[in-house]
């Protein structure tokens, strides 16, 4: 019973945190991911001779009419550049409806843009608050006789790349998964041997293309797919992968994903990093190496472990206190990570109280009490810190600690940690 609790809570938190987040800032509870915009994943696309549209990008609403009286087209569309799917169906801070429009006069782009660039936008995938829009893609609008979805992904259960796809691409593709799974098709890809012409036409057929246009819809798969291993992508979505009523095969939407692993191999596309929907506080702790997620609440959390970061996320909200940040400094934590963590949850304005859960096992508890004192006296620290350590080196820690004469209080357990946590902004 008491760990069904714990564990309904456990998940719980997971799912909190989960919903306030980004996709990039999720996968910082097991590695770091890259999400490209759609105009980077595009660019990579073209270089891989994968159908897009030509596009320009602006930044201002001058800007986006400027270079979309360059473009000789009948009808436009412009979508607004963020990490997160779902702009069809969102909206703006501005007031403005949807993300993506189509028009056909210049002038309306100005008008547009002008309710879209500098305001935020909130989608299913988003955090409540939406995020800042900076960019925005100004495109040839085509009509569109068929929206399929196409994705490859890295699937742990399969040791390898799948595909996944559906006839019934587009906006609602959340509620054909949910409501009609027999509509997705799932098809795991040898890594050594790759995609075949087979599969690819099958594909192709399955996604319901014209007649005409299977094979070259097939071709764009095994195009797609050599671009997501020449990447080292961990997902590549294209949705909608469709047909034009003028019999064009085009990705008129593109998202593709990496994590950490590929940094050392893909330079360049590392390099596109965008970074202007992070969260700063995530941003300077990615430059330290630490896992942390920026919270609403005024504890600062400094765990190592990301379960031992939930479990006391979880105790301090139990005895009525609010976590500040999910933090896990990790297994291999130095003191000047510790120090860089303090350095990051004091400049919190938010944060009124520092408490430090260490298990040390493979973490050494002195070098986090190294680290903390350092940091303490280094940044002449006046919040309360609250420390339970436990475990390698632990005797030599608490010396460390009480022979520093600064003002940090000793837990006993995780219990203790948390109610004293909470009784010191009281
Ligand atoms: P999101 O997935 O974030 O909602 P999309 O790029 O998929 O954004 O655009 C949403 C919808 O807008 C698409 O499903 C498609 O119907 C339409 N759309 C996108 N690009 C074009 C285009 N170039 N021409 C016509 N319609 C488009
Ligand atoms: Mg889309």
């Amino acid at each position: 019973m008491a760990a069904a609790t714990s564990i309904t809570r456990f998940s719980r938190h997971i799912a909190s945190i989960k919903q306030r987040l980004t996709p990039a800032a999720i996968s910082v509870l097991q590695s770091r991911s890259l999400n490209l915009q759609e105009y980077q994943s595009k660019g990579l696309m073209r270089d891989h001779m994968v159908n897009v549209q030509p596009f320009e990008i602006a930044s201002t609403p001058d800007e986006a009419i400027a270079l979309a009286k360059k473009m000789n087209v009948d009808e436009f569309v412009i979508k607004a550049q963020i990490l997160a799917g779902g702009r069809g169906k969102g909206h703006f801070t501005s007031g403005l409806k949807k993300g993506v429009h189509l028009t056909k006069d210049v002038e309306e782009i100005g008008n547009l843009a002008s309710q879209m660039l500098g305001y935020r936008l909130i989608t299913k995938q988003t955090p409540g608050e939406g995020v800042p829009v900076k960019k925005l893609m100004i495109a040839e609008a085509l009509d569109i006789s068929k929206e399929t979805y196409f994705a490859i992904v890295m699937d742990r259960h399969y040791n390898g790349p799948v595909i996944v796809a559906s006839p019934a691409g587009g906006v609602d593709i959340e509620e054909v998964a949910a409501n009609s799974p027999e509509l997705i098709y799932k098809v795991p890809i040898d890594i050594v041997d790759g995609i075949n012409d087979q599969q690819a036409l099958e594909l192709a057929k399955n996604l319901k293309f014209s007649d005409s246009k299977v094979n070259e819809a097939a071709e764009q798969i095994k195009r797609l797919y050599n671009l997501f291993l020449s990447v080292d992508a961990s997902q590549v979505e294209i949705n909608p992968f469709g047909e034009t009523t003028d019999g064009r095969v085009v990705c008129f939407d593109a998202k593709i994903n990496f994590d950490d692993s590929a940094k050392y191999r893909q330079k360049d596309v590392f390099a596109m990093e965008d970074l202007s929907e992070s969260d700063a506080r995530e941003i300077a702790a990615a430059k330290s190496n630490l896992n942390y997620i920026g919270l609403d609440g005024n504890i600062a959390c400094l765990v190592n472990g990301a379960g031992l970061a939930m479990a006391t996320m979880d105790i301090v909200k139990l005895h009525g206190g609010e976590p500040a940040n999910f933090l896990d400094v990790g297994g291999g934590v130095t003191e000047q990570q510790v120090y860089d963590a303090f350095n990051l949850v004091s400049s919190d304005k938010a944060v009124k109280s520092i408490l430090v859960n260490i298990f040390g096992g493979i973490v050494n508890c002195a070098t986090i009490a190294n680290g903390i004192t350092k940091a303490a006296r280094g940044m002449n620290l006046n919040l309360p810190v609250i420390a339970r350590l436990e475990g390698t080196n632990v005797d030599e820690a608490r010396k460390i600690l009480l022979e520093s004469g600064l003002n940090i209080t000793p837990a006993d357990d995780f219990e203790d940690a948390a109610k004293k946590a909470v009784a010191s902004i009281q």
